[in-house]
């Protein structure tokens, strides 16, 4: 313990700058409630990375980023307003694997190396958990990036009923979005954690709780 003026301070391990952040991947399909099970990981102390907004940004605001795609896809990228025009990507890319794969070549080793200067800030910090947070962790390599991976996974057909409703689609839109990522056998397979997300809100935050904590102490 450590007596500073008239504050008490205690200081533990973890918040020294020799303890070393663990890194957590959190993955899961659409309606899986990766994102829910985030903020509860968030509610402990971890910090959360989340992979797909960091991509957004960086297409939105980065220079280098925006001159690459300019380059691959051409200046209707981005709309006179200087956004960025999804629906002409979007459309560039359906159905077109080779197209994807240059889009993602360009934006994933950016998002990856954000994750790494989030890391070293969480690192200086005493950050105990770093979360990265992306529903293609597995097909983006995101999971060379973290110590260990979870996946969340659900019933099919609730997670159809809250993406409908949370999304204001239809049952159709989300089982075809469901189609074009990995299967949940294959994320259970392959991740080091699997979070049943089977029951009531509050059994999935303990299942989070539980989560943190053995992450934090491995
Ligand atoms: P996406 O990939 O579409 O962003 P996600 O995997 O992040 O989805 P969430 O947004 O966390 O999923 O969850 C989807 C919806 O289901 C949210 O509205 C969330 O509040 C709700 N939800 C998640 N788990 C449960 C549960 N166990 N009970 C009730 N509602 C839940």
């Amino acid at each position: 313990m450590l007596v500073v003026g008239t504050h008490v301070c205690s200081f533990e391990i973890r918040h020294s700058k020799f303890a070393t952040v663990k890194t957590l991947g959190v993955t899961g399909g659409i309606g899986s409630g990766k994102t829910t099970v985030c903020g509860f990981l968030e509610e402990q102390g971890a910090r959360v990375f989340y992979a797909d907004i960091e991509a957004k940004r960086l297409m939105q605001e980065e220079a280098s980023v925006r001159k690459a795609i300019v380059e691959e896809f051409g200046p209707d990228a981005y709309r006179d307003d200087g956004a960025l025009n999804r629906a002409f990507l979007a459309e560039q890319v359906f159905g077109d694997d080779e197209r994807l794969d240059r889009l993602n070549a360009i934006v994933h080793p950016r998002v990856f190396e954000a994750f790494e200067s989030a890391k070293a800030r969480a690192q200086e910090e005493g950050v105990d958990v770093l979360v990265h947070e992306a529903a293609l962790l597995f097909e983006a390599g995101g999971d060379a990036h973290v110590d260990v991976t979870a996946a969340v996974v659900a019933p099919d057909e609730e997670r159809v009923a809250r993406v409908a409703e949370r999304d204001d689609v239809t049952p159709e839109q989300v089982r075809d979005r469901m189609g074009h990522q990995l299967p949940q056998d294959e994320l259970r397979r392959r991740a080091d954690y699997v979070i049943e997300n089977d029951g009531s809100l509050s059994d999935l935050r303990q299942k989070s709780v539980d989560l943190y904590w053995d992450v934090r102490d491995a």
